[in-house]
């Protein structure tokens, strides 16, 4: 089965920035980890890692709780739903390399924030802070952005032209920041059995969107909504196409 996918706003080459700021600020010190886009509304970006706790070998994600044997990091995910200009880019970038920076000197628990802003956070982003024209956010919650946004909802949805029906089936936004796989299989064996003219994934806060039913997740049978023509074009030309199926 032929499908594209459309990473939204994949504008910045996320290993370049790395070896720039790692050169630049940490001495060279990082190690090499994953570097990739995502999407969320809620944060700019995360940095992870994997610990070994104490008085086992069992492999866990990162809990500030546990007794931690070692810790090594694995990934730093920089969120493609936010249109970041390069200067607040590289603030969430370089704030996740510092959580990077603490994980590789063995400090998965930073002192009085159980986020990993604490002390030793704050220490080395003051530190850093006086050698780049940015600002480095001391989080990475995208609070003010997030309440402008909310006057203008943001939906996921999927486009239905197939012979004879145009259709919608709206999401809140968000929804295929973890529901993107399954959604994708199931128009997947849909157009299977009936090829539709189009197909797509799309993220929009097109105000028409409003008046639609919202699905809280994926059913057995999904539903599509009729929509005007003039309104599926106008979506279509104006929202992120997160992924095409049939085209
Ligand atoms: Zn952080």
């Amino acid at each position: 089965m032929k499908f594209k996918q459309f990473l939204t706003e994949e504008i910045f080459d996320l290993k370049r920035k790395y070896v720039h700021f790692n050169k630049l600020l940490f001495n060279d010190e990082l190690p090499d980890i994953n570097l990739r886009y995502g999407i969320s509304k809620r944060i700019g970006g995360s940095a992870k890692a994997i610990a070994m706790k104490k008085k086992s070998n069992s492999i866990t994600r990162y809990n500030p709780n546990a007794g931690v044997e070692s810790i090594k990091p694995t990934e730093i995910m920089i969120s493609t739903f936010w249109d970041l200009d390069e200067d607040s880019f590289n603030g969430i970038f370089v704030h996740e390399m510092i959580h990077i920076y603490l994980y590789s000197k063995g400090i998965a628990y930073t002192s009085g924030n159980d986020r990993g802003h604490g002390t030793e956070f704050i220490q080395k982003l003051k530190e850093l802070q006086k050698k780049v024209s940015f600002t480095i956010p001391e989080t990475e919650v995208m609070d003010v952005r997030m309440s402008q946004d909310l006057q203008q909802k943001m939906f996921d949805i999927v486009l239905v032209d197939k012979p004879g029906w145009i259709g919608v089936v709206v999401f809140n936004g968000g929804y295929f920041d973890k529901g993107l796989d399954e959604v994708k299989q199931y128009y997947e064996r849909v157009n299977a059995y009936t090829k539709h003219n189009e197909l797509l994934l799309v993220r929009s806060d097109h105000p028409s969107l409003l008046q639609y039913r919202i699905n809280r997740k994926m059913k057995r049978q999904m539903a599509s909504q009729e929509m005007d023509k003039k309104i599926f074009d106008e979506i279509k030309k104006n929202g992120s196409i997160i992924l095409t199926i049939a085209s």
